[in-house]
């Protein structure tokens, strides 16, 4: 009902307001007693950016009637107090889409009697200015105060401004880069990559932030903090980016040296325990999403403490510090050294065919003298090695594992390395029930000799034959001496062993000599272990010949080439104790070692023995043959008889007689076979000849 009084009852101005609403400079509307726009003055209309001709003046309205309505809360203040004018702040909308913040004066337009019939509003624009003002002198305060770089551009990067931070930081003035464009400050440490990302994103949200490299004036590369902000204009296009940077440098400096602190060691510069763990956890990680392995060493120095307790610790830490550089020396790119505290390193392996080749560099080079005082000082190491994952797929697991390992080598005596492995264990705890097993069988006399003739290939005959330890364990039946031998001579048990088995062949070759042949010869294996370190082993030789009142002849000695090689002092003097009691010596396993056959002639050597693999292979092989035929030739141009192995074929035997071998041995003939059987052998040939 009301808005119909309305539209019936336009608002009337008097003939002088309406004079004056039309003329004025200032931009005012007309609003009804309910607040809705009746009139606009021409002044608004180009205050609002519009051309006055051709303008509808009612469509107009209409068309702005949302944002010159005068809400009724104001009106409501104005009626209490109808003679004051009401002064607000009020907001619209330019032609251009721009929001313009205005002043507004309410005039209420009175009747006769006193009472409203309109409002008259004025706008008034200059406060708009002012705040812009106000806001552009706080701007440029904190734009030249800051101690952040602030540089301003253009659209195209094209500098338009920067503050005083920013000279301060990068030594250019405002006149050096006014005009240029932003990437002059670029260090290029940055790839394009990393460009593109960094303005795809700004061309799609206007910002971005982050950490870059730039450079200064003077051509130093400094570390900033960077935000790069986008001021768009009313349509949404590019106007300015603000770039905002502060210097890292400092920051950049501390944290370094807090991470140096944290993660390194002082003496060696080494990573520490913290950042090895970080780095092996890091590796696992890794590793577990390839399938693929790493090893772990713990090194610990031995001797260490003595060096720091005689020499001191500055000597100490010299020599700490020179172990890390021999072992970054030996580990080079294929791995990482750290120090985990004391005298104990760790070194991580990223390919485990590597470990061996690694671990002989490090001993090595850890064997060289120190020089600590102008003294050469000798150190060794202890290195325990464990696998990821095999042994353990965690931190923790590897380390304990890797210092099991390494005691282990300590207990052994030091300076050398040992793994640790589930089938490693398994086999050390085997090893351990065979020596004890090994012992006992000495006890209890568990072994037996086996015998296998050895033919005088140019009449067939035997009067020789080699005697070859078996053990008849009680539950595994009999065991071959490949098998326990090895653990023997690491044990030392090999002496009793080799003790046991002279006295057997001895009174063997004794019955022999006596009921088949009187020139019967035995030929026994002499452990070269025992050959060297047992000083009595050939007294007990004599002691048995005695007894039994055998010639030396009755026996022959099986030793290896290698023996003569490393002809030390005692093994020379048995050599020639043997001679002088005509024991005589066979040089067992011909071409597997190293002696050459001139090196021969310094022994007194009466059989040589070519390896069965070389007997073997004749056939397939012709640098074999070849070799074979030479041997043969120059062992009897030094009066040395030869007696091939292995010959399982009769093709084999046609050959070795072709070349002139003296003697042959081998599952053609027979294999090695108990006494009984060996006596059968030999009675069965007798009646044959
Ligand atoms: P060896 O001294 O080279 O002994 C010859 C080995 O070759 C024997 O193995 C024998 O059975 C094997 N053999 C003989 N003819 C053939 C053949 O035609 N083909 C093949 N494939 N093999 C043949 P065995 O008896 O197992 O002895 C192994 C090794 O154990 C011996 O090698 C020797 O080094 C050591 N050994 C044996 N008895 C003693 C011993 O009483 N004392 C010491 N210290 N070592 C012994
Ligand atoms: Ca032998
Ligand atoms: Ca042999």
């Amino acid at each position: 009902m009301i808005n119909d009084v309305h539209i019936n009852h336009p608002v009337e101005l008097d003939r002088h307001t309406l004079h004056l609403f039309r003329v004025s400079p200032v931009s005012m509307f007309l609003s009804s007693v309910t607040g809705k726009l009746e009139n606009i003055n021409p002044a608004l209309i180009k205050f609002l950016g519009y051309q006055q001709e051709g303008i509808h003046l009612p469509d107009f309205i209409t068309e702005h009637q949302n944002q010159f309505n005068l809400s009724q809360t104001l009106l409501n203040t104005i009626e209490t107090d109808a003679y004051d004018p009401a002064v607000i702040d009020f907001e619209f909308q330019h032609q251009s889409g721009d929001i313009i913040a205005a002043e507004l004066t309410v005039i209420p337009q009175l009747d006769k009697a006193g009472k409203i019939v309109s409002y008259i509003s004025q706008i008034v624009a200059v406060p708009t200015q002012k705040i812009a003002t106000e806001h552009l002198q706080l701007a440029s305060l904190v734009y030249d105060k800051s101690s952040e770089g602030m540089l301003v551009t253009d659209k195209n990067g094209v500098i338009l401004d920067v503050n005083s931070s920013f000279t301060r930081i990068t030594g250019y003035l405002k006149s050096d880069v006014c005009g240029k464009n932003a990437s002059m400050l670029s260090s290029g440490q940055q790839d394009k990559l990393f460009y593109d990302l960094m303005w795809n994103q700004i061309n799609s949200t206007g910002h971005w932030k982050g950490e870059l490299w730039n450079r200064r004036k003077l051509g130093s590369v400094y570390p900033v903090m960077i935000s790069i902000n986008t001021d768009f204009d009313s349509n949404g296009r590019v106007n300015k980016r603000v770039a905002l940077f502060s210097d890292l440098t400092e920051i950049k400096a501390k944290e370094k040296q807090i991470f140096q602190q944290a993660y390194y060691d002082t003496i060696t510069g080494l990573p520490n325990r913290s950042l090895f763990i970080e780095r092996l956890n890091h590796l696992i990680n890794l590793k577990s999403s390839q399938e693929s392995c790493i090893a772990l060493m713990l090194l610990d120095l031995d001797g260490f403490k003595e060096v720091n307790d005689t020499l001191g610790h500055e000597a100490g830490d010299v020599m700490l510090k020179e172990t890390a550089e021999r072992l970054l020396l030996c580990v080079k790119e294929n791995g990482e050294v750290a120090r985990l505290g004391g005298d104990e390193f760790t070194i991580i392996l990223h390919d485990i065919n590597l470990i061996e080749n690694t671990v002989q560099a490090i001993l090595k080079k850890l064997s060289q003298p120190y020089t600590l005082e102008n003294e050469g000082i000798y150190i060794s190491g202890s290195i325990g090695i464990t696998l990821f994952p095999d042994d353990s797929d965690d931190v923790s697991g590897l380390l304990k594992r890797a210092d099991q390992a390494m005691y282990t080598v300590k207990r052994q005596g030091r300076n050398g390395y040992s793994y640790f492995t589930h089938s490693m264990r398994q086999k050390a705890l085997d090893r351990l029930t065979s020596i004890n097993e090994l012992r006992e069988a000495i006890e209890k006399q568990q072994f037996v000799l086996y015998y296998q003739p050895i033919v005088n290939l140019s009449n067939d005959e035997i009067f020789k034959a080699e005697a070859l330890v078996r053990w008849v364990h009680p539950d595994k039946g009999i065991i071959s001496p490949d098998q326990f031998i090895p653990i023997a001579e690491e044990t030392g048990l090999i002496i009793e062993i080799g003790k046991w088995v002279v006295n057997e062949a001895l009174q063997q070759v004794y019955v022999w000599r006596e009921t088949h042949n009187v020139d019967f010869q035995l030929s026994v294996n002499e452990s070269p272990l025992q050959f060297k370190s047992d000083e009595n082993s050939f007294k007990n030789w004599f002691a048995y010949l005695k007894k039994l009142d055998l010639p030396g002849e009755a026996v022959s000695i099986e030793i290896t080439e290698n023996l003569l090689m490393d002809s030390s002092e005692s093994v020379d003097l048995k050599m020639q104790k043997f001679k002088d009691a005509n024991i005589k010596i066979s040089l067992d396993d011909f071409g597997t070692g190293y002696a050459s056959l001139s090196y021969l002639k310094r022994f007194d050597i009466e059989y040589l023995k070519i390896d069965k693999s070389y007997v073997q292979s004749m056939e397939q092989d012709k640098d074999v043959l070849i070799l074979c035929e030479s041997i043969i030739q120059m062992a009897h141009k030094l009066g040395i008889l030869v007696i091939a192995e292995g010959i399982e074929t009769q093709s084999q035997l046609d050959i070795l007689n072709s070349l002139d071998c003296d003697y042959g041995q081998g599952y053609l003939f027979s294999r090695p076979v108990p006494v009984d059987e060996f006596e059968l052998m030999i009675t069965d040939k007798q009646h044959q000849s």
